[in-house]
């Protein structure tokens, strides 16, 4: 099935999101005065994917070795920029501010980055118009035919697997070493946005630098009871965390209600 694209500048997938963004794009963004956060989940890592699993393979590509206590894990960092209302550089007039360099993930939408679950234009925000057929073809079969945004995404992926390589000096720069359980949430971390921006201005200048892993003992937050129990049972180093600020820095952004 294909499916025909053309943005009618609508505004509406410019608000009321959390942007994701490389690193560059975050220094970028900080320098511009918007506040960057880092969003951690941790998957647990006993054995690697085999060659068919897809999903293990995109996961491992994009997320870094490390241990919590006797569990090793692989975290999964994501530099985001939250907004309730609208992008920091949305215009009145829907336009962005920064069109010409707006970040990558902005330019492949309403394509995914993601590459499973198919492709369905009633879970994106853009109204009936931009899917007219008149407009080139984006999706076919559920794959990103357009040869650009393809280009695009690929280049996504390899930034990702570059952030994810260099995310374990970054952490370990920031002393950021908390993170959800994958599937079940994440530890949002907000340092302050100069000691964030001067991290990731050593870590683009330094790609090579700093450790090669986790560099140590990370702690795995939830707020199930159930969820606690398991990471205690498997001996991982566990907190019990709400979504609520955590010494000012920390708060947990949970996928399900608070349990126990
Ligand atoms: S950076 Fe530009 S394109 Fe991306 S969400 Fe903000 S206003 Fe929209
Ligand atoms: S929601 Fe769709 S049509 Fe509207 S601005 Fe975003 S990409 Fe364009």
């Amino acid at each position: 099935m294909d499916h025909h694209f053309g943005c009618t500048i609508c505004g509406d997938c410019c608000k009321g999101l959390r942007v994701q963004l490389t690193r560059r794009e975050a220094l970028d963004w900080l320098e511009r005065g918007h506040p960057v956060d880092l969003l951690a989940d941790a998957a647990p890592w006993f054995e690697e994917p085999a060659e068919n699993d897809e999903r293990g393979r995109y996961t491992r590509a994009r997320s870094f070795a490390t241990v919590s206590g006797e569990v090793p894990v692989r975290i999964t960092l994501r530099l985001t920029s939250n907004h309730t209302g609208p992008c920091a550089n949305r215009l009145p007039d829907m336009k962005c501010a920064i069109y010409e360099t707006r970040p990558l993930v902005c330019r492949i939408f309403p394509a995914y980055i993601f590459p499973f679950g198919g492709f369905d234009p009633a879970n994106r925000l853009c109204p009936p118009e931009a899917w007219a057929p008149h407009n080139p073809v984006l999706i076919r079969d559920g794959a990103c035919v357009d040869p650009a945004t393809v280009e695009l995404i690929a280049l996504a992926r390899a930034t990702a697997a570059e952030d994810a390589a260099a995310g374990p000096a970054l952490c370990a720069d920031l002393g950021i070493r908390a993170a959800g359980l994958a599937n079940e949430g994440y530890v949002a971390h907000t340092p302050e946005p100069a000691a964030l921006a001067e991290a990731l201005r050593r870590s683009l200048e330094c790609p090579g630098g700093g450790t090669e892993t986790g560099g140590g003992d990370w702690t795995v937050a939830s707020n199930r009871r159930s969820t606690l129990d398991a990471l205690n049972a498997a001996e991982a180093r566990f907190e019990a965390m709400r979504a609520s600020l955590v010494d000012g820095t920390r708060q947990y952004l949970g996928l399900f209600a608070d349990e126990g």
